[in-house]
């Protein structure tokens, strides 16, 4: 097959979106510099409802990062010293790392190597009397198989943390990421599908007793002036983020369908230019689990005979962005090693961390761009 023109291809280009709601964006953000209110107010207020209407829960409470969106919903439920919390191995490090922080203790289990997420037979094992949530992480955009998981919840009465992060927007069984647990944790940062200018986040819930101790809990626990029922911490929305967010929050479906059909066609692509499969050192396109809607925050292939990183630095040297998430399986952390963890004891995880790459997907891509693309990933699979 004859090279199509080369273009470079970034991984993510956001400066694209920004110039389709500009003058939207100058217009709140001004109304906000000449307010001069800052600290939570309408605009948070106005933010939160939004995002609880789209997710379909009866409260969003806006929080400062996804990170502490995780750290709240735990406090909010009580995590601390003695508590297990059972989470995934090949994820963000702050799914183990916010449960580390509060003084219990991270517990995994392995994933399906079709979906990157959680086992659910598996999690069902690593629950024992010690654990005090579970936190299914619905990774890359597409959700955890939920339903076994709220069996386990609801069996032994154990309340269940989506880390949504990645997924705002995706659907399991037509319900939404973020409605199906105790709790929905959302991150903002700005290469989510829904990303701010800078760091945000979000907890939804059904429960109105915990959606208004997670609104104590970022305001340092207080529940009128300086008096504080709790100790928590400075969790809050910026003002700045909720009236941006706000405004890319209708859009966020669309974006999400051009992330889709980008997929669908890279893969086409690399099929119809003979691109060999993940067994013949080429690469396995991911999969979608029934009853799921992916939202591909990232587009994560795998390369199969070991060569990921030949791949990577291919792409880099076609100037085709590309990142590997993640290298390096919670339970293998440095910090973590005082939870005994090592190398075998998630094999899945520990093969997706060497075998993954995640490609350009994002909605603005051109023609050009996927066709370069597909060509690069069907020529070197072909080497
Ligand atoms: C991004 C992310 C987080 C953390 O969100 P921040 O806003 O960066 O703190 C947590 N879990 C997963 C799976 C993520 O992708």
């Amino acid at each position: 097959m004859k090279s199509p023109e080369a273009v470079p291809v970034p991984l993510l280009d956001l400066k694209l979106q920004y110039a389709t709601l500009r003058d939207e964006i100058r217009k709140v953000t001004d109304e906000l510099y000449e307010s001069q209110l800052f600290i939570l107010g309408p605009r948070v207020e106005a933010f939160e409802k939004a995002v609880a209407a789209y997710v379909g829960t009866k409260h969003a409470v806006g929080m400062s990062s996804g990170t502490d969106a995780q750290l709240a919903a735990m406090m909010a439920l009580g995590v601390g010293p003695g508590d297990d919390v059972v989470t995934s191995p090949y994820t963000f490090f702050s799914s183990a790392g916010a449960v580390a922080r509060l003084g219990a203790r991270p517990v995994f289990c392995d994933i399906d190597p079709a979906t990157f997420n959680v086992d659910p037979e598996k999690l069902a094992k690593a629950v024992t009397p010690k654990t005090r949530a579970i936190q299914p992480v619905h990774l890359y955009g597409q959700c955890a198989d939920m339903e076994p998981i709220l069996e386990v919840s609801r069996a032994k009465g154990i309340p269940v943390i989506e880390d949504a992060c990645q997924s705002l927007g995706a659907g399991y069984r037509g319900r939404k990421a973020g409605a199906l647990g105790t709790f929905g944790a959302f991150s903002f940062f700005p290469s989510k599908n829904l990303g701010g200018f800078g760091d945000g986040g979000m907890v939804t819930t059904d429960d109105d007793a915990l959606a208004s101790t997670l609104k104590a809990l970022r305001m340092h626990g207080e529940t009128s002036r300086y008096h504080h029922r709790l100790v928590g911490g400075n969790f809050r929305l910026d003002a700045l983020q909720a009236a941006v967010l706000h405004v890319k929050l209708p859009h966020l479906d669309s974006w999400a369908e051009g992330r889709r059909r980008n997929a669908a066609e890279i893969e086409a692509l690399y099929l119809e230019m003979g691109g060999r499969p993940y067994q013949e050192g080429g690469l396995s396109f991911p999969a979608q689990a029934p009853g799921r809607h992916h939202v591909f925050n990232q587009f994560v292939v795998r390369v199969g005979k070991g060569r990921r990183d030949a791949l990577k630095e291919r792409l880099a040297a076609r100037q085709i962005g590309n990142a590997i998430y993640y290298p390096v399986p919670l339970h293998l952390q440095e910090c973590f090693s005082y939870l005994g963890g090592k190398e075998g004891d998630f094999p899945e995880a520990e093969r997706a961390a060497r075998e993954t790459l995640a490609i350009p997907v994002f909605p603005e891509l051109t023609a050009a761009q996927k066709r370069f693309l597909a060509f690069t990933l069907a020529e070197f699979s072909l080497e």
